[in-house]
């Protein structure tokens, strides 16, 4: 009996990533969002972008366009709509083909990126189904988070840790990879605060525009609970 219900779930995952969906997950900086789809992409065979790696890639090659990013990203305002699009598109057209369920971090952020990516979909991938999943914490505590994130310097890597996984140890390093572990330029906390506004402005006309248009937001209750919780809690939410 047991064994059938463990055999029924496995094959449920083993189809996961065969299903066209794009999800995106909403949720505050710090909320985990990156972290959950790290686990997803390891676990689970979906491919994720997240649009702050993105930005942040630029920024570091230095392109014209990184440092147009970076007027916007080090003062925790939104980059305009059309550039983040765009960007997106461009992500897309060139990993759709692989035919994996994607994962959106932290796109669309805005109604004007909502409705541009419902018209990509409508017109250049329609055999893919569209999901949000709506990231539920309170604000305390994503800024006691975000106050101690730290990021893998790796590009290739990007794994997202929080100090107290490192007491006593001066320089952490990536324990997937062994690069050194930074903070990210904003997560200080003046900045974390105006990204928190930010996120409280323009999730609200998101959601609104998900409820006119009868998109479902699929919630995860992600207060008090470690990334493995997460993950389980994610994948029974998405059965
Ligand atoms: P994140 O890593 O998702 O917290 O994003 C870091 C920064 O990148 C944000 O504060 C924005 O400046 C920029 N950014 C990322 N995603 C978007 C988006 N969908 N729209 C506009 N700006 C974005």
């Amino acid at each position: 009996m047991v064994e059938n219900i463990v055999e029924k779930n496995e094959s449920k995952l083993a189809g996961l990533e065969h299903k066209k969906i794009i999800y995106s997950f909403l949720g505050a900086p710090g909320s985990g969002k990156g972290t959950l789809a790290d686990q997803c992409v390891d676990k689970l065979g979906f491919i994720m972008l997240s649009t702050g790696n993105l930005c942040r890639d630029h920024i570091k090659a230095g392109t014209d366009l990184g440092k147009k990013l970076q007027e916007f990203t080090s003062k925790g305002v939104l980059v305009p709509d059309d550039i983040i699009t765009s960007m997106v598109k461009g992500w897309l057209d060139e990993h759709i083909r692989e035919g994996k369920t994607i994962i959106l971090d932290g796109f669309p952020r805005t109604e004007a990126q909502a409705l541009q990516l419902q018209e990509l979909i409508k017109n250049n991938y329609p055999d893919y189904q569209f999901n949000v999943v709506e990231f539920k914490i309170p604000e305390s505590e994503v800024v006691e988070r975000m106050a101690g994130r730290l990021m893998c310097s790796n590009k290739e890597c990007k794994a997202i840790y929080n100090v107290k996984q490192f007491p006593g140890v001066k320089e952490p390093r990536c324990l997937k990879c062994s690069s050194p572990l930074i903070k990210r330029e904003d997560d200080r906390e003046e900045v974390i605060r105006d990204r928190m506004r930010v996120y409280a402005q323009t999730s609200k006309d998101l959601v609104d525009f998900y409820n006119k248009n009868g998109i479902k937001l699929q919630e995860l209750n992600v207060s008090g609970k470690e990334p493995a919780q997460v993950f389980d809690m994610f994948k029974e939410l998405i059965q």
